[in-house]
């Protein structure tokens, strides 16, 4: 019997077609036997104040937002939490008894994934580029205790950026490196991150450019771009032996943040991979 009231959440984002995060989650909600829908929902920019608003009067229980609203929408929360408050933008929103929090579960996502094969704590990261994806993910790890993180990156201003924040606010070792030609992963470096956007549908054949003689068994090798889910950069990672995480995992391992967050109940990552992944067809 359908409940009386449904539960509300959803993603104030740009125009899409079918978000392939609605799927996976409203999956996760059927699994779960929740009459709940998270629904997708187109805010421009100069609407976004309203829109927050519209949420709160509909006592909402929270959502998602994404580019261009990440950072936009602070001003309109009650509270951030630690993380989203270093990392500067927020992408989760939970309505906890009225006060609306700001959290952000990029790098939550990321860390949750790379917990399945290895404890964080001491580990040797280098994390390709220094954009929105590269700060939440080096901000999770510095918070869960990494030893030392190693930022590469094109643009001398946005690398410097992230490389000031981790050392005034976290206290793992950093040091941030221009990305010129191929770069060579360390061989102390037991992580490896790309937190570009190379390689990502529709230039799937783009390869990031890294010394790929220098990947090799023992190295994790994560990619953060969930479409393929196998990019080039996996693909050469598992012909030499490494281990690999891909961003379609650390989706889904948002996915189950957020639901978290909202419910409390933990959702079945088989059930929201599968749904991710036939959307993303
Ligand atoms: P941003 O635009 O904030 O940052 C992009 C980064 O990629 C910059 O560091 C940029 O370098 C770098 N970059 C882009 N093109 C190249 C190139 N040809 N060579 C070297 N570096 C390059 O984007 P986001 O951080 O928000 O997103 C990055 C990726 O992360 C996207 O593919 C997105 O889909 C993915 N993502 C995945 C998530 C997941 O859960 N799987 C969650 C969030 C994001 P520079 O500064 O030098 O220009």
């Amino acid at each position: 019997m359908r409940s009386f009231k449904q539960e509300l959440v959803g993603v104030f984002g740009s125009p899409v077609a079918e978000n392939p995060t609605q799927v996976m989650m409203e999956a996760a909600f059927a699994q779960l036997g929740l009459d709940w829908r998270y629904l997708t929902v187109e805010v421009h920019p100069e609407d976004l104040r309203d829109a927050v608003a519209g949420a709160r009067a509909m006592n909402w229980r929270g959502f998602n937002c994404t580019i261009p609203h990440k950072v936009a929408v602070i001003p309109y929360l009650d509270q951030l939490t630690p993380a989203a408050e270093l990392i500067g933008a927020v992408n989760c929103v939970v309505n906890q008894e009225r006060e609306w929090i700001g959290d952000n579960t990029d790098g939550k996502g990321f860390v949750e994934s790379l917990t399945t094969v290895r404890p964080i704590a001491g580990i040797r990261a280098v994390i390709l580029g220094a954009g929105g994806a590269a700060r939440a993910i080096a901000v999770e790890l510095a918070l869960a205790g990494a030893a030392e993180l190693t930022i590469v990156n094109r643009d001398h201003a946005r690398r410097e950026a992230l490389l000031k924040s981790l050392r005034e606010r976290t206290g793992a070792a950093c040091n941030a490196l221009p990305w010129e030609g191929e770069f060579a992963i360390p061989e102390h470096a037991e992580l490896l991150v790309n937190a570009t956007s190379v390689g990502l549908y529709p230039n799937q054949d783009a390869l990031v450019p890294v010394d790929l003689s220098t990947l090799r068994p023992g190295l994790i090798v994560c990619d953060v771009v969930p479409n393929p889910p196998t990019t080039r950069l996996l693909a050469e990672a598992q012909q030499r032996g490494a281990t690999t995480l891909d961003g379609l995992g650390m989706l889904v391992s948002q996915g189950i943040i957020g639901l978290r967050l909202w419910t409390g109940l933990e959702a079945d990552p088989i059930v929201m991979r599968r749904a991710l992944a036939a959307a993303l067809q």
